[in-house]
């Protein structure tokens, strides 16, 4: 499946009740299972750290508390809990994709 792109995927609102300035433009990033959110996760903690070093330090907790994540055979870049190891050597496939290769939907590599 492509892509799908930037599109409004998540409604935002404040936490304390207070309403969020209707002009504000907000970018939410899944932490636990995208290396590239991680990615700007730590730019963010780089660039933050000297106005909130508190606000750095909570992301750089959060951070640290998160599993490792992995670069599956399959491409799939996922939590080392969500992959199966297929051979001891190094061939390890992403849940979805062991999913699809145990009930034969996964395309057969060219011999
Ligand atoms: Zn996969």
């Amino acid at each position: 499946m492509e892509p799908r792109g930037l599109y409004d995927k998540y409604i935002v609102q404040k936490a304390n009740g207070e309403t969020t300035d209707p002009d504000a433009r907000y970018f939410v990033l899944r932490l636990d299972t995208d290396v590239h959110a991680r990615r700007a996760a730590h730019a963010y903690i780089a660039s933050v750290w000297k106005a909130n070093p508190a606000l750095a330090g909570g992301l750089a907790s959060l951070l640290a508390g998160l599993p490792s994540l992995v670069e599956a055979a399959c491409g799939h870049t996922v939590p080392i809990g969500e992959t199966v190891l297929l051979r001891p050597d190094l061939c390890r496939l992403c849940l979805t994709c062991y999913a699809k290769f145990q009930d034969g939907t996964a395309p057969k590599e060219e011999a």
